[in-house]
């Protein structure tokens, strides 16, 4: 078994010339930091860029978000779904620019809202140089096969062993650089399908390729089947003093998600509305329901309670539900000559 300085030393290396040039990569500024780290959880890299340089425009500092209003946050938000991360991260700004200074120590960053043991260790070793290794799905991916990990890691007691793991190999001198080196070698060479052991600076020392069982691990639990569900969107339009009104529905907050999004009318709460041309259908998913959604045109003569008409050219500054822009998309779709 290697050393660990001697994996270090191999990393950090190969880090040095492949890691890849990210916005978030050239500040040590902690809520850049902490903004980038919840931006991509769940979400590729690819669709975080535009989102973070747009938020940070908007708000370059955790006093800034603060007061913003709560709604033009999840409008600058708005496509990157998981709206809760939004939430929390106005909450954490509040409490931050409450404080007067960024908290420094991991115990203190921990306890911001939404704020869990990954994107404390984060933000505590990029932006302070603290020694707390980070466990995310690239780094157990990584660990799982380089100590040829074959229990489930979706348990509590491997996801604590692998953690022991990360901390015994991090490099206490550059904790930051250490842990991105992690989570690049995850997301750009140990790949979850076909991991690219021959451009891995550890595919010397690796236990799963010693064995050849890379493509085997990590171990999961067996999923749960997703719920196939079918919804229909009626795309009911307006024209009132030249202008053109589309009808939406705002989420109210007793919704178990998206409180305060504006989506597009189920066909099944307008029973008076008469369905016109199909446009189209989509696929969505959230957590374990795979939505099929269909969406029509449609007239109706008076818009039921809880829906109101909203101008077409306001709509980019209200914050929007996925589906409402996937839907909208098949409508611009239809008047693109
Ligand atoms: S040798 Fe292959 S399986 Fe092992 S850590 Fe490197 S990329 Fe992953």
């Amino acid at each position: 078994m290697i050393h660990p300085r001697d994996a270090r030393r191999l990393l950090m290396d190969w880090f040095q010339s492949a890691r890849r040039d990210l916005p978030w990569r050239r500040t040590r500024d902690p809520w850049r930091i902490l903004l980038s780290e919840v931006m991509l959880q769940q979400t590729r890299v690819s669709v975080v860029i535009p989102y973070y340089e747009r938020f940070l425009d908007r708000y370059p500092t955790p006093a800034a978000l603060a007061a913003a209003p709560e709604a033009e946050a999840l409008a600058l938000w708005s496509g990157l779904g998981y709206y809760a991360r939004a939430r929390n991260l106005q909450r954490a700004a509040t409490e931050i620019a409450a404080r007067g200074v960024f908290p420094q120590t991991y115990e203190e960053i921990a306890s911001l809202p939404g704020v869990g043991d990954y994107t404390a260790a984060a933000v505590a070793s990029i932006a302070f140089g603290l020694a707390h290794a980070v466990l995310d799905g690239n780094v157990i991916r990584v660990l799982s096969r380089f100590t040829a990990e074959t229990r489930d890691v979706q348990a509590q007691s491997v996801r604590v062993r692998l953690k022991e793991e990360a901390q015994r190999l991090l490099d206490p001198a550059r904790p930051g650089d250490f842990n991105q080196a992690m989570m690049e070698l995850g997301a750009t060479v140990c790949l979850p399908k076909t991991p690219q052991c021959l451009l891995c600076p550890w595919r010397d020392h690796c236990q799963a390729r010693a064995l050849g069982r890379e493509q085997e691990l990590p171990i999961k639990g067996r999923k749960r089947e997703p719920v196939k569900l079918q919804i229909t969107l009626l795309l009911v339009e307006r024209q009132s003093a030249g202008k053109r009104f589309v009808l939406m529905r705002q989420r109210g907050a007793h919704e178990s998600r998206l409180q305060g999004f504006w989506e597009l009318p189920e066909e099944r709460d307008l029973p008076h509305a008469v369905r016109g041309v199909r446009l189209g259908e989509f696929k969505h998913s959230i957590t374990r329901h795979d939505y099929t959604i269909e969406v029509f045109t449609a007239k109706l003569s008076r818009a039921g309670r809880g829906h109101r008409w909203i101008a077409i050219d306001a709509l980019d500054s209200l914050p929007l539900a996925t589906t409402a822009r996937k839907a909208l998309a098949l409508r611009d779709e239809l008047y693109t000559p």
